[in-house]
């Protein structure tokens, strides 16, 4: 009797799903983070229009030095970079950061993380890595802002490169004042001395610090001296969402 039932039981419950899903958009219209259209069933934070008016970098990452490489050439030794697109003013672009940090969008990292790996992987299929290391941020912002975006970011990229998050290797021990009205000078003073090495010893031979948006590289560059000066051996590659042009 329940196998002639059971079809017109996943019927009426998938009715009845899609009917929520109909009432629920409309009590809370699932819009695009940018532009505000509503978005499409297929289509996740961001709407088709505003992905395809992102600034992507293009050049191929594996053979090329480009101008993230080069942000750190004289500072600290990094083994390869990787950014998806530019960030400018006023932009798609500026408007995904901000809803990153502030917007409560732990989902929205997760989706441009995968991107991220996605895009990579097209690049580079011959780094072996080891781990991926976000960059830390303190526990009362955490707490406040209930993720941390470089986190999120990062198990976006595992849960498609199968290479595991590493959240314990490095923490930062002083909430430190937003860097983004800073100079360069000040940026670097307000970073010194931040970061904190877990104290187990690692075997990783070849790391990534992961990152959301890259300015002066001033944050990247306090956590690579330190990381260089326990592990000198070490390959330190870098993955971040956005750089400044
Ligand atoms: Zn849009």
């Amino acid at each position: 009797m329940f196998i002639f039932l059971k079809p017109l039981f996943y019927q009426t419950y998938s009715y009845f799903k899609s009917y929520l899903h109909e009432i629920s958009n409309l009590i809370f219209p699932n819009l695009c983070l940018t532009c505000e259209r509503e978005l499409l069933d297929n289509e996740h934070n961001i709407c088709l229009f505003c992905t395809m008016e992102i600034h992507m970098i293009y050049y191929d990452i594996s053979t090329q030095e480009n101008t993230l490489d080069k942000l750190f050439w004289g500072r600290v030794k990094v083994h390869r970079t990787f950014a998806l697109f530019y960030f400018e003013k006023d932009t798609h672009e500026q408007k995904i950061l901000h809803q990153l940090k502030y917007g409560y969008k732990a989902q929205l990292c997760i989706q441009l993380g995968k991107w991220m790996a996605t895009d990579w992987l097209q690049k580079n299929q011959n780094l072996k890595i080891d781990a991926f290391i976000p960059v830390p941020i303190h526990s009362r912002k955490k707490f406040n802002r209930g993720y941390n975006q470089s986190e999120q970011l990062a198990k976006g990229i595992s849960s498609i490169l199968k290479i595991p998050v590493d959240c314990n290797f490095i923490r930062k021990t002083k909430n430190t004042n937003s860097q983004t009205k800073k100079s360069i000078f000040h940026r670097r003073l307000n970073v010194q001395n931040v970061f904190k090495l877990n104290n187990k010893w690692h075997q990783y031979k070849h790391i990534v610090i992961v990152d959301d948006v890259v300015t002066t590289g001033a944050t990247l560059e306090a956590m690579i001296s330190i990381i260089n000066k326990r592990y000198p051996a070490l390959e330190i590659s870098i993955f971040v969402l956005a750089m400044t042009k």
